[in-house]
C-alpha cells in the first residue's frame, strides 16, 4: 500500500500529475480547499464585508463552490442561485432541488430562477425559434448571456456585493487562449482576477476556483459523496469549435507535460496585471436603449437583447417574489 507523500500515514488514492504527488483523500482536499484560499486571498478577492451570491447549477464545479466557499467567508453573508436553463434531460427539478439541500446544511440559501421566468421561453424553446428563423446561432451563445445576465440582476436586486461562478482551471485556460488568438485584449482585461468594473450596473464578478483543474474538482465532488448529473446536456455538440479544439490541444499538452495549464494562467495573470491597471481609467460602458443594461462601447442595444429581438421575445428584470428564497419555478419546467 503506498502511502500518501503528505501525511505518510493514510492511504494514497490521488495521484496529483501536477505536483507528482500521491495524495490520500483527506490531503487530497485539503489541498483543493488551499488553493482555493490562496486563490481568494492573493488577489484580494474578498473583503470581510462582502455579501456573495453563488452561481450553482447542479455540477461538480458548483458543489466544490458550495462546499468551500462557506469555510473561506461566514455562510450568513452568502446565497446561492440556480437556473434552470430548460433542457430536456438536463439540470432536472431533483437535481436543483438536491443542490438546495446540500446548500442548507452548509447554511446558505439556494434562490432557484429559471430562463423561461424572464424571457417567456425556456432555453430548448429559444433555440427552436432561432432555427425556425434560420438564424445560424449556437444555444450556447444564448444560455452563456442570459446566464450571465440573470446572475447579474439577481445580484444587483439582492444587494449582494460579489458574485462568485465556479469556472475551473481547464473553462479559464481555453477562454484565456481563445481571447489570444483572437487578438482580443480587452477580453483579457475582462477575465484577470482584478479587472475593472466599468459599469457601476456590473456586481463584480469572482472565480475562486479559478485554479483548479476540471479533474480536481470532478475527483474533490467523487471523495466527497456528491452525486453530479450524468446527463451531458444536449447541445454538447454546438459548442464552438473553436474552443473544442483548444481544449483538445490542452489535453494532450497537459499529458505531456503535467501543470502546463496552471502555470501558463499564472504566467498570463501575472503578465496581463499592468494592463489591467491601465483599464482603470477607462470611461463607464453605454446602456442599452432597450434595457437599460451596460453594452459594449460604441453599441446602442446589449448582446442580450439584439439575441431576444431576433427571435421575437424580451427580457424581463427580475421580480421582488422571484427573489424570494421559497419561489419555486420547478413545476411547470421541461424536465
Ligand atoms: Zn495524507
Ligand atoms: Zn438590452
Amino acid at each position: 500500500m503506498a502511502r500518501c507523500d503528505v501525511c505518510r500515514a493514510r492511504e494514497a488514492r490521488v495521484y496529483q500529475a501536477h505536483t507528482g504527488r500521491r495524495l490520500c483523500d483527506r490531503c487530497f482536499i485539503e489541498d483543493i480547499k488551499n488553493r482555493i484560499r490562496e486563490t481568494v486571498e492573493r488577489f484580494k478577492l474578498l473583503e470581510p464585508g462582502d455579501t456573495v451570491l453563488l452561481a450553482v447549477s447542479g455540477g461538480k464545479d458548483s458543489f466544490v463552490l458550495l462546499d468551500t466557499m462557506p469555510e473561506i467567508h461566514p455562510p450568513s453573508k452568502l446565497v446561492a442561485l440556480s437556473i434552470i436553463e430548460g433542457i430536456p434531460g438536463y439540470n432536472k427539478p431533483q437535481d436543483i432541488l438536491k443542490m438546495r439541500e446540500y446548500a442548507k446544511e452548509r447554511g446558505v440559501d439556494l434562490v432557484i430562477t429559471s430562463i423561461k421566468e424572464h424571457v417567456g421561453e425556456d432555453l430548448h424553446g429559444i433555440v427552436k425559434r432561432s432555427r425556425g428563423r434560420g438564424l445560424a446561432i449556437s444555444a450556447c451563445t444564448y444560455c452563456g448571456g442570459l446566464r450571465r445576465r440573470l446572475i447579474n440582476t439577481y445580484a444587483r436586486q439582492l444587494g449582494v456585493t460579489k458574485t462568485a461562478t465556479a469556472h475551473n482551471l481547464d473553462d479559464e485556460v481555453q477562454t484565456m487562449l481563445m481571447n489570444i488568438l483572437r487578438g482580443d485584449p480587452a477580453r483579457i482585461i475582462r477575465q484577470h482576477p482584478r479587472a475593472p468594473r466599468l459599469s457601476d450596473k456590473f456586481v463584480q464578478r469572482i472565480k475562486p476556483l479559478r485554479y483548479v483543474y476540471e479533474w480536481e474538482a470532478a475527483m474533490y465532488s467523487y471523495l466527497k459523496g456528491f452525486k453530479f448529473q450524468e446527463t451531458e446536456c444536449m447541445f454538447i455538440n454546438e459548442q464552438p469549435t473553436f474552443r473544442a479544439r483548444i481544449r483538445h490541444w490542452l489535453f494532450h499538452l497537459e499529458r505531456y507535460r503535467p501543470g502546463t495549464m496552471l502555470r501558463m494562467l499564472q504566467a498570463l495573470d501575472e503578465m496581463s496585471r499592468h494592463l489591467v491597471e491601465e483599464a482603470e481609467g477607462l470611461p463607464p460602458l453605454p446602456t442599452c436603449k432597450a434595457c437599460g443594461e451596460p453594452t459594449s462601447y460604441g453599441r446602442e442595444l446589449c448582446k442580450i437583447c439584439e439575441l431576444l429581438q431576433d427571435v421575437g421575445l424580451v427580457y424581463k428584470t427580475p421580480t421582488a417574489k422571484a427573489l424570494t428564497v421559497h419561489h419555486n419555478p420547478v413545476q411547470g419546467t421541461s424536465s
